[in-house]
């Protein structure tokens, strides 16, 4: 399974914790590492844990390289704490004490004598202990995995008070409502984080206790009121644990530890790894620290805070503050917050502090860092950093900022941005400043705007659709069954299910806007509407509109725009029709894009079949086209013909079928070339089976039928009828199709290679440079290209007499299958380039197809964990990858100038595009608007890639 390259990481939403896959910011887990070949591995996991060593650093001691042993929190408090910033004293224990606790279910041995050492440490150093009378040293205790999982895990605060310490806190801060407020919060934390109590009774308490004020705000609350508080929930803790809450600090101490190992392996816990693709077996670090207090009277508070604007990318520092408040007040909305501008006037001198400490972070990690930050008594603490999860458009603005600050270099520039952010910058959006209600909000499966007549059925989907209406498929889950209506609708929208649900995975599959689980909706197919559970409704018929991208769902239809990103980087000029704000992030991109061309070794094609998308895709910066197939040549108003070729008797017949379609092929090649002019344009031969071209069998034997019913026989169709049941196949992928027809029905294939040469010495003369390429389809054996080899050289060599006109066109093969991968040396001595067709060997190495499976069993597949990604999404690089890695090495071996190429889906995915560049391809080749991420994935693989080399032989 992939895991992800560490410097991508370190590129996406922030290096440290960023979730790696999280699919809001960055979306991405980029997957590779620098393979070899021939061998691609798979990526290791963590050795087993041993149960000696240390499990305990000093904040002073770790740095922030090491999250895989501290966890980002653990790993970003010591790299401050080594930067002389103001982090209160503490120690981080390592994941491996975690991972051991949780294969053994008990601690280390040597854990607790560790954690004595430096507690006692701590205590000498402060000159406070824990749980002391007079002047308590109190502790929070806090989880910190390898990446964050925000909410998953859990924190204690105010760890070391009892009946005793708090009085004596009371007594030397001055302000027993300070004592007794964090006594409560520590009750209310332990109680639900360590001994599982339901948060809910503490809250419910809370409430009251501010009601009898008529109250809702937190500072109604006295220090009688805390005290009283304190007392019930000591009794909520009797009554739902039977016992009494902790009084030894110490005990309080290691049960919080605990508690915090077992976190790691929560429900909820285990279910956003597997969303967020973070392997299971990681385990979480647990920092130690000092607490210092923001609710300690008039001049305390606690805030977070950006280096710069997340959300937009706007440079300059953004915040939240709050005043007497404690740890997750700020986020947890308790009252309204104020800005950081607020803090410069409340309090000149720690705003100072913080502006100036922020500004050391961002030159230290030369990045956008988010912070944490308490301020007790106008003393400013730092008690969290890392560098910050950004939006798509704030990620292009703010690597060019820095670059132009002189922070960072281009190349890094193009490493903090990757091809998922691109692509949702790329995707048309709602129009931001329309009016629009909102109906509900689910997840995000697949991105887009989807505007259409909401179907509840996949007939009427598909019924709907037919009539020319756009159409969203609305349903409480999709099956298999509803594959036609998901095909059908512009989008798919789901009460149920996550974003490994079947509507997901398909969704995504096809490039359908999709928005699953939303809750809000109950969704009645009989009485043909849908209710909400604010009790809104909509009927069946009527327009929503659906953001894939941010999982929200519009009554009524919102309009739509398309992206000046899209539209820029397909060479249109937007002056006048765009902010400043927009024209900042335009350049960026164009920047950075232009950075990555210069720097990319692999080439990137399109996948283009006309003239239309191979002028698209050069817009987009296609070198050429890396797949043109020839299929839909073949249909609409020329099955006809296609049709009288297959039921010829004679060869006149035949002759005279062929004959009508040359010059059809021979301009649809005409305008595909031109619209290349100059660039390689590989042309795939007939690939599909024969039958597709011909009518669907029960139509076809409805007609027959009706037709002799109504004694009106109908000889043709009969004859059809007999030709199609001839043709049918069991199992068509694996039938005969593509080289296998063409050895069958050889005219077709020297019908296409006169097509081709023919268009390419008339341009020619015409003083036009087209550079066709000729690929046969499915080869198995070199056999196979050596007989249409033959042939297609006689049929160019006569169409260059008869024009007159020299042509020299490569005649190369798809390499999809794995006896053609196995027997690369010898197919590479007939071949003049290999494309390596992902999709069909994908099929073929798993032994599955596609259409069958996809929906059938892989969102199993993807609950059960064996799949992260579908192996259609992103290459299955321990096998596919590896079998693809061998033919094209053993292909350059015998010829290396054999140009080898991939097209196929993977050939625009950015996982897929790193490991092409591992294996050294030479060009991807994609659906033209993916050619921009191939485009920035490339340039990145390649400034990673000599990151890695560099660092290698350092
Ligand atoms: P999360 O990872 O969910 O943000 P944290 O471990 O960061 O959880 O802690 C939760 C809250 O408690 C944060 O607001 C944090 O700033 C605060 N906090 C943690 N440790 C301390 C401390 N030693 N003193 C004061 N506040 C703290
Ligand atoms: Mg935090
Ligand atoms: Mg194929």
């Amino acid at each position: 399974m992939p895991t992800t390259h560490p410097e991508t990481r370190a590129a996406e939403p922030g290096p440290d914790e960023p979730n790696a896959l999280s699919t809001d910011t960055l979306g991405v887990q980029t997957s590779t590492t620098q393979q070899s070949p021939v061998a691609a591995t798979v990526t290791t996991r963590p050795d087993a844990p041993t149960g000696s060593g240390t499990f305990v650093f000093d904040f002073a001691d770790g740095n922030k390289d090491l999250k895989d042993l501290l966890g980002g929190k653990g790993a970003n408090l010591a790299e401050m704490t080594n930067l002389g910033l103001p982090v209160p004293p503490g120690f981080t224990i390592t994941t491996d004490a975690c991972r051991w606790f949780l294969l053994h279910d008990e601690e280390p041995t040597e854990l607790a004598v560790q954690m004595e050492e430096h507690l006692s440490r701590m205590e000498s150093r402060l000159g406070r202990t824990l749980g002391d009378a007079d002047d308590p040293l109190l502790l929070s205790v806090r989880s910190g995995a390898k990446f964050s999982m925000p909410g998953m895990m859990e924190t204690v605060l105010n760890v070391g008070l009892n009946d005793a310490s708090v009085e004596g806190l009371a007594t030397h801060s001055g302000d027993p409502r300070f004592a007794w407020d964090s006594y409560r919060r520590l009750v209310q934390m332990f109680g639900k984080t360590v001994l599982g109590i339901d948060g809910a009774r503490f809250e419910e308490r809370l409430d009251a206790k501010k009601a009898a004020h008529g109250s809702t705000n937190d500072l109604s609350l006295d220090a009688d009121d805390l005290r009283a508080l304190v007392a019930e929930y000591k009794d909520v803790v009797r009554a739902e644990t039977g016992r009494d809450f902790p009084q030894d600090p110490r005990e309080q101490l290691s049960m919080a530890v605990l508690a915090v190992f077992r976190s790691w392996n929560t429900d909820r816990a285990r279910l956003y790894r597997r969303q967020e693709k973070i392997p299971d077996d990681l385990g979480t670090a647990v920092n130690v620290m000092a607490m210092v207090f923001g609710n300690l009277g008039d001049n305390s508070g606690t805030g977070v805070a950006f280096t710069r604007d997340p959300a937009s990318g706007r440079p300059g520092s953004y915040g939240d503050y709050l005043e007497k408040a404690q740890g997750e007040d700020v986020v947890a909305g308790i009252r309204n917050t104020l800005s950081l501008d607020d803090l410069a006037r409340i309090d000149p001198a720690s705003h100072t502090e913080l502006q100036r400490i922020m500004h050391v972070l961002e030159s230290h990690y030369k990045d956008l860092c988010d912070i944490e930050f308490t301020i007790e008594r106008g003393r400013l603490w730092m008690l969290q950093t890392r560098v910050g999860k950004r939006t798509a458009a704030a990620a292009f603005r703010i690597a060019v900022q820095l670059v132009d600050e002189g922070v960072i270099d281009m190349d890094t520039a193009v490493t903090r941005v990757n091809g998922h952010q691109l692509a949702k910058l790329m995707f048309p959006q709602f129009d931001p400043k329309a009016d629009r209600t909102l109906l509900a909000t689910g997840m995000a499966a697949s991105p887009g705007a989807a505007v259409g007549r909401a179907a509840f059925t996949s007939e009427t989907a598909i019924e709907w659709a037919a009539n020319g209406d756009d159409v969203i498929l609305v349903r409480r889950e999709t099956n298999p069954d509803d594959l036609g209506g998901m095909v059908a609708s512009r989008g798919v929208l789901t009460s149920r299910g996550g974003k490994t649900s079947h509507a997901a995975v398909v969704a995504r599959g096809m490039g359908r806007t999709c928005v699953v689980g939303v809750e809000a909706l109950r969704v009645d197919p009989k009485h043909h509407e849908v209710t909400t559970t604010d009790g809104r409704r909509f009927a069946e018929g009527d327009v929503i509109s659906i953001d894939g991208t941010n999982g929200e769902v519009y009554l009524g239809a919102v309009p739509v725009s398309p992206s000046p990103v899209a539209e820029v980087l397909r060479g249109e000029t937007l002056d006048g029709r765009i902010d400043a704000d927009e024209h900042e992030l335009l350049d960026a991109v164009q920047r950075i894009m232009d950075h990555a061309d210069a720097r990319r070794r692999m080439g990137v094609r399109a996948n283009a079949d006309t003239p239309d998308d191979a002028a698209k895709a050069r817009g987009f910066g296609a070198s050429g086209v890396g797949l043109c197939r020839t299929e839909h040549m073949f249909l609409g108003s020329r099955r006809g013909i296609v049709e009288r070729l297959i039921l010829a008797r004679t060869p006149d017949a035949r002759n005279a079928a062929l004959q009508e379609l040359l010059p059809l092929q021979r301009e649809d090649f005409v305008g595909i070339l031109e619209a290349m002019d100059g660039l390689p344009v590989v042309i795939r031969l007939l690939d599909p089976p024969l039958h597709e071209f011909l009518p669907d069998f029960t139509t076809l034997s409805v007609k027959v039928a009706v037709a002799e019913a109504l004694g009106k026989r109908d000889a043709e169709a009969e004859e059809l009828l007999r030709q199609v049941q001839r043709l049918h196949e069991q199992n068509p992928m694996l039938g005969t199709r593509g080289v296998r027809l063409g050895l069958v029905v050889p005219d077709l294939f020297q019908l296409q290679v006169q097509a081709i040469a023919e268009a390419s010495a008339r341009l020619k003369k015409a003083g036009k440079d087209p550079r066709p390429e000729i690929m046969v389809p499915l080869i198995a054996t070199v056999e196979e290209l050596v007989v249409i080899r033959h042939e297609s050289e006689k049929t160019l060599a006569r169409v260059a007499t008869e024009t007159g006109v020299d042509l020299h066109i490569p005649i190369g093969t798809m390499i999809e299958l794995p006896r053609a991968a196995m027997t690369a040396a010898q197919i590479a001595e007939e071949a003049d380039f290999f494309s390596f067709g992902t999709n069909d060997m994908t099929q073929t190495v798993w032994g599955f197809s596609r259409d069958d499976v996809e929906a059938a069993f892989f969102p199993q597949y993807m609950e059960h964990g064996i799949f992260s990604v579908s192996p259609f999404e992103s290459i299955d690089v321990a096998g596919v990858g590896r079998v693809v890695g061998i033919a094209a090495w053993e292909g350059k071996e015998v010829k290396p100038d054999l140009t080898v190429g991939v097209c196929g889906e993977h050939g625009g995915d950015p996982d897929s595009i790193h490991f092409f560049e591992s294996i050294a391809i030479d060009y991807v080749s994609c659906s033209p608007f993916r050619v921009p991420v191939a485009r920035l994935e490339a340039g990145r693989a390649s400034i990673l890639g000599s990151t890695q080399v560099a660092s290698d032989t350092r």
